[in-house]
């Protein structure tokens, strides 16, 4: 992609409205627009980001078996008052002029059930999962932290069902890991902590995956022996022990949720009365677990822990762009050159954003910094004679020389 053709620009000044540091840096890099607090649209750059999210997500969903379907926003009333929920302040409603009441979909426990009951018959259709990635709306009273809070927002929602609770317990644990994995190549493995919360009133405990950040709305107390970690919301049930091994060592740290498993046992099988006919003949509850992420959530999360004062630094997996070459002066030299270079990279389908544009040195530097492109490729002047070109990563400070000839190979390696 050529820079000079990107929709979207760079901002110096930091939006006034906005006071949260994942949406300050976004807005600045030319990622995300505001449209209203907790509402965002996400531009050429910050979409690329998200849908590779999504793609992570997506993949590790699939590999335990998830089945992708897309439900819709727009939620029947009725299915809503069957669970008790239509009146909960999260939902938000629409009233069409056909007199007709709608909810938007904040959650969809009370859309799923009623179509996973309409296709299946007997026990050998079970064990089995759906998932969506889907925008969600929520009443958020709080829309003051950019991306992590939003009104309208994108969540991955997988919901599993099951004959038995032992066969819930064994894919929860699966979807445990696949958690783990996402959070991992998002980038946030290190700062992600399996967390204890509270159940409601159909599960003793549900398990929320708490990222440690200032910008976070949640305290969580991790065990210093295990490493887990305990939402404060159950400490006090939990006599202030880990659950895991039962030290009192525990120390406060703010965090955000960025997943969340819930085992939801009949909570919403039984009020659409979701029952199978097992090998004995005989009618049986369906045994049901939900299992979120937020996407944007996510994104939220990384800029706030994976930036400097400069701008983001995105880890390579979810980069919009894996290299950002930047040609320094109008010599025909360097504009043949670097455009030779983009080319190349282009045909070998090579992430690659080039900044062509006739901007100062200093304004494409500061740029690439806060868009935080992994590795930077500099042709210039000065680097053509020696040869070469000026390579650095986005994540250290200092920068090298390679020869032309061997950047092909250098190029190769880091992706
Ligand atoms: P919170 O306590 O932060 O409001 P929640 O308990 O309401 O979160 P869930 O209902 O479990 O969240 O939603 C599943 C996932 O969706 C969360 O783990 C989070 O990643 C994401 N999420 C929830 N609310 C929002 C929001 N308003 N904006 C962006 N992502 C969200
Ligand atoms: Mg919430």
């Amino acid at each position: 992609m050529k820079q000079s053709k990107l929709f979207g620009k760079t901002i110096y000044e930091v939006p006034k409205d906005e006071v949260s540091k994942n949406a300050q840096l976004l807005i600045r890099g030319g990622f995300v627009d505001k449209l209203m607090a907790g509402v965002y649209y996400y531009l050429p750059l910050g979409k690329r980001v998200l849908s590779k999210i999504e793609n992570i997500v997506r993949e590790e969903m699939n590999a335990i078996g998830g089945q992708e379907i897309l439900m819709s926003a727009l939620q029947k009333k009725e299915d809503w008052q069957t669970t008790g929920r239509w009146d909960i302040d999260v939902m938000m409603k629409v009233q069409t002029n056909l007199d007709k009441e709608f909810g938007l979909g904040w959650t969809h426990e009370e859309a799923v059930t009623p179509l996973a009951k309409k296709y299946v018959r007997s026990y050998k259709d079970f064990p089995f999962s759906l998932y969506q990635i889907q925008t969600k709306f929520r009443n958020e009273k709080r829309a003051k932290s950019g991306i992590l809070r939003g009104r309208e927002f994108v969540m991955k929602d997988l919901y599993s069902f099951h004959t038995s609770e032992e066969s819930l317990d064994e894919f929860y644990l699966q979807a445990k890991d696949a958690y783990s994995k996402v959070f991992k190549r998002v980038g946030l493995g290190d700062k992600t902590y399996f967390t204890y919360a509270s159940g409601g009133d159909f599960s003793k405990y549900s398990h929320e995956f708490q990222t440690l950040t200032d910008a976070g709305e949640d305290n969580i107390h991790i065990c210093d022996k295990c490493g887990i970690a305990i939402n404060e919301e159950v400490v006090e049930e939990l006599d202030g022990k880990c659950p895991e091994c039962g030290s009192s060592d525990l120390h406060v740290e703010k965090a955000v949720e960025v997943g969340n498993i819930f085992k939801l046992k009949n909570r919403f099988t039984d009020p659409f009365n979701f029952k199978f006919l097992d090998s004995d003949g005989k009618e049986k509850t369906v045994m049901m677990g939900c299992y979120g992420i937020g996407p944007s959530r996510l994104m939220g999360t990384v800029v706030e822990i994976l930036s400097d004062e400069k701008g983001v630094v995105w880890p390579k997996e979810i980069a919009p762009y894996q290299i950002h070459l930047v040609s320094l002066g109008n010599s025909d030299e360097v504009k043949n050159k670097a455009e030779e270079i983009y080319n190349d990279l282009q045909q070998q389908k090579v992430e690659v954003l080039f900044d062509d544009r006739g901007e100062s040195a200093g304004v494409k530097l500061k740029d690439s910094d806060l868009i935080g492109i992994p590795l930077r490729v500099v042709v210039s002047a000065k680097t053509l004679g020696q040869d070469g070109v000026e390579i650095k990563k986005r994540s250290e400070e200092g920068f090298e020389i390679i020869k032309l000839g061997d950047l092909q190979h250098y190029l190769k390696n880091f992706i």
